[in-house]
């Protein structure tokens, strides 16, 4: 969907291949993207040892060495997770935003903290390294780029839905976003950015949007 415009009966939408369509109702399921290092390695080894997301991953790197980079809580509340399964975890962040008793935290559990920026992430068939701006090279076997994520919002922002300040879009219970007609689910109304709360808000904001085409329900 390019853009999505309110009519009297719904919604005139213009998808990626110019099809219009009328729609009385619309479903905002358009994820987020996570935002990215933008350092060489990073695109060459997503998979194989760079990962975006500690929660969905960390399990694959019980008893290895790991940095976390970034700064914010997202990435200090990694670091004190993944201290649960790696050896060894460094967190890489040259600005750290996170509230300081999630840092006490993540350095309690066992983080070390280094006050560095990552340079390049380094490898042959996976991850073997990270170069900071430093200089240093860490030895390592995995690499969590957690700087947060990016949301659709000026779709919404086009159907009368305004985002939070962190670009998600707030729902009620029914994932009814408060603007008539306009429903969401999934990662773009926030976190957890887990498949179970996705395909679970999928359903209940399909029933809810059904209902509401069929008259059933007021708003
Ligand atoms: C690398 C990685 C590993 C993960 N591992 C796990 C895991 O192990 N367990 C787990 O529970 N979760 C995991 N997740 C998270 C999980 O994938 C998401 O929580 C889930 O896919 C969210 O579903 P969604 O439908 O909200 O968004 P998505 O699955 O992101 O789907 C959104 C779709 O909307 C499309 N879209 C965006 N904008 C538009 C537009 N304007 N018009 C039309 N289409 C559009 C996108 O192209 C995409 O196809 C992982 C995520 C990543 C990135």
């Amino acid at each position: 969907m390019t853009s999505a415009v309110r009519n009297e009966g719904g919604f005139d939408i213009v998808t990626e291949t110019d099809t219009a369509i009328r729609a009385k109702a619309v479903i905002l399921a358009t994820g987020i993207s996570r935002v990215k290092l933008g350092v060489p390695g990073e695109k060459e080894f997503f998979g194989k040892g760079v990962s975006y997301c500690a929660a969905c991953d960390g399990n694959f790197y019980k008893g290895k060495v790991v940095a976390i980079i970034g700064g914010e809580t997202e990435a200090a509340a990694s670091a004190e997770l993944m201290t649960a399964y790696a050896s060894k975890v460094y967190w890489v962040a040259k600005d750290v935003v996170a509230s300081e008793n999630m840092v006490r935290r993540s350095v309690a559990a066992g983080a070390e903290l280094l006050r560095a920026s990552a340079k390049a992430i380094k490898g042959e068939d996976k991850v073997t390294a990270l170069e900071l701006d430093d200089g240093t090279v860490l030895d390592l076997d995995g690499v969590f780029i957690e700087l947060g994520a990016r949301s659709s919002a000026d779709l919404a922002m086009d159907m009368d839905v305004m985002p939070e300040m962190d670009d998600t879009i707030k729902v009620d219970a029914s994932c009814f976003t408060g603007t008539e007609g306009v429903y969401a689910c999934g990662d773009v109304t926030g976190k957890p950015w887990q498949m179970a709360k996705a395909v679970g808000q999928g359903a209940v904001a399909g029933t809810a949007a059904a209902e509401w085409v069929r008259g059933n329900v007021g708003q």
